[in-house]
């Protein structure tokens, strides 16, 4: 298939080598990132979506994604399909959608989980929305990128889906990093902590996954001083699109509120900028109460 790829930063670029690698023809353009391995380098958008039967987006944001959403879709060829794969609000995904559709294309939201080591295997999952026709076409390009593709509906469908799973995971983050503080105070050990609540009512992919305490449950970013993984500016830019959302459509969403608000101070205040999400134990246990 011949693929143009707009946006190759830390997730597009691996994605885009792994569909070169695949035998795709990928032409790639960023503003600043090189093309990786395999990937034919276009010197403008306009040249990378030239002639591809899909072109997959990858950028920082929704105002981004709509700024070269419409540079691009008077330019694609009648009948392909734009996939945007970044995590972007719903209202933007839905506005791109509806402008290539009006064009004669395909148009797909279909933001991932999985984080950098999932673009590089390939195991990434995807989360989808658009219509069947277009989720067919892309399908084959999904496999190769990751291990999971979930039809969720019809435009936004796959933000949506993206943004409740992010603010489940910000609070059970957020809750399981002060269960670790306070198990400290209660003169509780962390590996017993783990062995109960990994088990038990408690358990969570925070806990069991990427549990937040050095040296206990298996190897995260805990582990490594906690670089990221997944960033707490990141966490706090998905937060802040599930509480857009909510704002949307009036759905009283109280913890993820909260969790926002956690992040945010922890990102814009203290010294969580550039750390894991996971970082906010070493933040709870430096601190009391006040
Ligand atoms: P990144 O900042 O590394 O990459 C974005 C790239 O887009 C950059 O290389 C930038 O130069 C390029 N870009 C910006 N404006 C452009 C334009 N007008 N034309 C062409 N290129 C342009 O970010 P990332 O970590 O790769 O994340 C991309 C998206 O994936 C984001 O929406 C993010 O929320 C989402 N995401 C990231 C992760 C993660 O762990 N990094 C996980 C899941 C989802």
């Amino acid at each position: 298939m011949k693929i143009g790829f707009i946006g190759l930063g830390n997730m597009g670029a691996p994605m885009a080598a792994n569909l070169a690698r695949a035998g795709h023809t990928v032409t790639g353009f960023d503003l600043n990132a090189p093309c990786p391995e395999g990937v034919r380098q276009a010197a403008s958008a306009a040249e990378a979506v030239s002639g591809g039967e899909v072109v997959i987006t990858m950028l920082p944001n929704g105002a981004i994604l709509r700024e070269v959403a419409s540079e691009i879709i008077p330019l694609m060829e009648a009948g392909a399909v734009l996939c945007d794969c970044s995590t972007v609000d719903v209202e933007s995904a839905r506005a791109v959608a509806e402008r290539a559709q009006a064009a004669g294309l395909g148009a797909l939201d279909a933001p991932v989980s999985g984080g950098v080591g999932g673009a590089s295997a390939g195991t990434l999952t995807f989360m989808v929305g658009g219509s069947d026709a277009a989720f067919t076409t892309v399908q084959p390009l999904f496999d190769i990128m990751g291990q999971k593709a979930v039809h969720c509906g019809g435009p936004g469908a796959g933000q949506a889906a993206k943004i409740c799973n992010n603010m489940i995971l910000g609070a059970t983050m957020a809750v399981t990093c002060e269960a670790f503080a306070l198990a400290d105070k209660l003169g509780l050990d962390r590996a017993r902590m783990f062995d109960v609540v990994s088990t038990s009512s408690g358990y969570s992919w925070s806990m069991n996954a990427y549990c937040p305490a050095p040296g206990v449950g298996p190897h995260s970013p805990a582990d490594n001083d906690y670089k990221p993984g997944f960033a707490a500016e990141l966490m706090l830019k998905d937060l802040a699109l599930s509480q857009q959302a909510a704002a949307a459509v009036d759905a009283d969403t109280p913890m993820g509120a909260q969790a926002m608000a956690l992040y945010a101070t922890f990102v814009e205040e203290e010294d969580g900028r550039g750390r894991d999400f996971s970082a906010l134990l070493p933040r709870f246990t430096a601190r009391g109460r006040g």
